[in-house]
């Protein structure tokens, strides 16, 4: 199996054939050992494929447990000699990639924001692949962290470097500014999409500019309305959209016909924000004041907090009760069980989105 999707490649690329060589006979031990999607065996990197260096490793650890611990965002770093070498029926990267980070359960299974990267030296391919809290525009997000952060790199076999450059430039466009509410019509990266399929880099271009031109189309009169500022916006808005649109929790673009003057407005939740929607008044405002523990989480049981909410738009305040995930041993060197079954993992789930390349 793994002999047949790698035969093409070395083919083409005379220069890896040796390394290619050396992965399959890696693989096919590995096959022995196991079918079926390898056990996550660590919280955050997991090198199969044994391409990290350890100076890299370290240094992607470090931006690993950062992200978790101040943005909250779990991600994962996997690397495999190749697809094959599992025997799961996978024949292309996306679907294993999917199918890995739901038995993983990557990220929190509340907000589904946990990431997976996934590294194939065997099939030359990386994928990106995002949880399902995730809205379509950062697809397109980390197929620009691929393009160029990791294949430049991996095309001249340095591979460690793109897997830790490449994850350092998806952390900044994770935890940077939100996509703007442009970036976010579907249409829009589907065509920029196709686009990029067709004919590369010059098709891209053409398609972000036609995006950025674009706007809604007056039903009545069939001109093309124009995009309000946000100041203009918020005449047409209500006070719990304002907050939203201040909060960046949700984004609210009002467009106007210069003919009969009538209003379309869009709204585009943010996934990443830390504002959730209010019990009482139903805006995303409500916000996290202050969390006491009850109880500390150990590594054999889970602990108990107290959160006091409070909505920035009703004021309306609750306390609930959560759940501290068991702590779990992250040191790659500790016995593998730790990482075995499903039931430890954060239980996010991913529906497929998120990003490829080959090299
Ligand atoms: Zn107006
Ligand atoms: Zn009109
Ligand atoms: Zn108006
Ligand atoms: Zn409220």
């Amino acid at each position: 199996m793994g002999l047949v999707l790698l035969a093409p490649e070395s083919a083409l690329g005379n220069t890896n054939v040796q390394s290619v060589l050396t992965s399959t006979t890696a693989g096919s031990l590995l096959a022995q050992a196991q079918t079926g999607y390898p056990q996550r065996q660590d919280a955050l990197i997991n090198d199969y494929g044994g391409v990290l260096l350890p100076a890299d490793a370290d240094r992607l650890r470090s931006l690993l447990e950062q992200t978790r611990t101040t943005a909250g965002i779990e991600v994962v770093v996997v690397t495999v000699p190749s697809i094959g070498v599992y025997e799961t029926g996978d024949a292309a990267i996306e679907s294993f990639a999917t199918s890995l980070f739901n038995s993983w359960g990557v990220g929190d299974v509340q907000r589904n924001d946990g990431v997976l990267v996934l590294f194939s030296e065997g099939d030359r391919a990386v994928r990106i692949e995002l949880g399902k809290g995730y809205s379509r525009a950062y697809d397109a997000r980390m197929q620009t962290v691929i393009d160029e952060y990791m294949l430049p790199r991996f095309r001249a076999s340095a591979y460690s470097t793109g897997l830790y450059e490449g994850t350092q430039a998806l952390v900044g466009q994770l935890t940077g500014p939100p996509p703007t509410a442009l970036e976010q019509l579907p249409w829009g990266w589907l065509i920029l999409g196709l686009g990029g399929l067709v004919s590369g880099g010059v098709a891209i271009a053409a398609s972000k500019l036609l995006l950025n031109l674009w706007r809604p189309r007056c039903e009545l009169c069939q001109v093309q309305m124009t995009n309000l500022s946000d100041t203009e916006a918020k005449e047409h808005l209500d006070t719990g959209q304002i907050l939203e649109l201040e909060l960046r929790s949700v984004f609210h673009t009002v467009s106007e016909c210069p003919q009969c003057h009538k209003h379309t407005a869009r709204h585009f939740a943010n996934p990443i924000t830390p504002f959730s929607a209010c019990p009482s008044c139903h805006y995303k405002t409500l916000e996290e004041v202050q969390r006491t523990t009850v109880r500390e989480p150990t590594y054999h049981s889970s602990g108990e907090a107290l959160v006091n909410r409070h909505c920035r738009h009703c004021d309306h305040g609750d306390q609930q009760t959560i759940t501290l995930s068991q702590l779990r041993h992250s040191d790659s060197s500790s016995s593998s069980s730790s990482f075995g079954s499903g039931s430890s993992s954060g239980g996010g789930s991913s529906s497929g989105g998120g990003a490829s390349g080959k090299w």
